[in-house]
């Protein structure tokens, strides 16, 4: 019998707070992170949520 702790790497998505573990597991940030979130899909899942530019307020 083997008692261990590890620590490995997952992704939580910016947009809906879904997070997951790579299929492979492993415990560095590896170079080739996943292009999109496998729950909503979203390519922007590593971006965190920022008022751009484009999503400027219009001035009242
Ligand atoms: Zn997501």
């Amino acid at each position: 019998m083997t008692i261990g702790r590890m620590e490995v790497i997952y992704y939580q998505c910016e947009r809906c707070e879904h997070w997951w573990i790579p299929r492979e597991v492993t415990m560095e940030v590896p170079d080739d992170l996943p292009k999109v979130c496998p729950k909503c899909k979203s390519p922007y899942w590593n971006t965190p949520r920022r008022e751009t530019k484009a999503s400027k307020k219009p001035p009242k």
